[in-house]
């Protein structure tokens, strides 16, 4: 896709409103971040509080960036949940439930008139690491968010692929053991690939490791208390070389790999970026994942598809938001 030079200095704010975390920044069109603030999401309350919270984050934006409202060329929003293109949201697993049906368009706009865009957290960050990470400079691949869900965006010829019933890309429910005792909280089917390898798959894995490794790091980090596991932890007994945090990975990167499989032989891309919390584990999660692609993708070209850590870390969403404004993308859904 054409790229814009790097000394464009229009701006955009873009706001990334995860389950957990509120990140946010101003950016120029060429890529450039000129301030960036975190905040944590009063996830459980009311609408109203988040957009307070949103709209004093963007205003401390604007002052940290020494510009003011008018010179914004606009506002994008990632959120995690599903969004109409003008701002309505349809569902949310990680908000409060108050906010189906709300349209923070209108909530947002009377109090900060903008250009405002919205987007699902799957397009987000997709779009950002198209325009400004690892998917700069190819028309056509597949941007994998392992986090607390796993979920795909699809870019293909350069635009976001939504499918015909809209939502393409749930990779994270692809089934991997239909006999497993694993049940997704999301999908309610047995053993698809989030019971293995988003946030909570793994910490089920550690516990059950734990059993056979009863001196394993993890649980030195854990004070001895099982239920502050979590994938950071593992990670950090990973690099120490602990064993069964090793191993930990290497079934949920293998797991991981098995749904790539079926996605690089249906969609074809030649690449897969791997983006989310839980990606910043590198390659103690990516290198089963490419064994796996490098072994049974079919056909044979197809075990070429390159499988690499997504470059914005987590700001792609951040990033994505921007990138719906400067190049005016807004993401329908045909069953919307
Ligand atoms: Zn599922």
């Amino acid at each position: 896709m054409t790229q814009k030079p790097a000394h464009d200095r229009s701006l955009a704010l873009g706001i990334d409103v995860g389950g957990t975390n509120i990140k946010a920044a101003v950016i120029t069109r060429g890529g450039e971040m000129t301030a960036l603030v975190r905040r944590e999401t009063p996830a459980k309350s009311p609408p109203h509080v988040v957009i307070d919270q949103m709209l004093s984050i963007a205003r401390e934006l604007i002052d940290l960036s020494r510009i003011n409202p008018g010179m914004l060329t606009g506002i994008g929003i990632s959120i995690a949940g599903f969004v109409t293109s003008d701002g309505k949201v349809t569902a949310t697993a990680h908000l409060s439930r108050d906010f189906i049906g709300y349209n923070l368009y209108t909530a947002l706009h009377d109090k900060l008139p903008q250009n405002y865009y919205f987007s699902l957290d799957t397009p987000a960050p997709t779009l950002g690491e198209a325009y400004f990470g690892a998917g700069r400079g190819i028309d056509d691949f597949a941007y994998v968010t392992v986090s607390t869900g796993i979920g795909a965006g699809i870019m293909v010829r350069g635009k976001y692929f939504t499918g015909g019933l809209g939502w393409a890309g749930g990779v994270g429910h692809t089934i991997i053991d239909e006999n497993s005792e694993r049940v997704c909280e999301g999908c309610g089917n047995h053993g698809c690939l989030e019971t293995f390898a988003a946030k909570q798959g793994i910490i089920t894995t550690a516990r059950e490791l734990l059993v056979q490794h009863p001196d394993s790091l993890i649980i030195k980090l854990t004070g001895g208390k099982q239920e502050n596991i979590t994938p950071e932890l593992i990670y950090e007994a990973a690099k120490a070389g602990d064993p069964a945090a090793c191993e930990v990975f290497e079934r949920a990167g293998h797991a991981l790999g098995l749904a790539l499989v079926s996605l690089a032989d249906i969609v074809a891309p030649p690449r897969i970026i791997i983006g989310g919390g839980i990606a910043q584990s590198g390659d103690f999660l990516l290198e089963p994942a490419r064994k796996v692609i490098r072994e049974r993708a079919f056909p044979p070209r197809i075990r070429q598809t390159e499988i690499v850590q997504a470059a914005l870390g987590d700001l792609s969403a951040v990033y994505g938001a921007a990138a719906m404004v400067f190049f005016d993308l807004r993401i329908n859904n045909p069953m919307e």
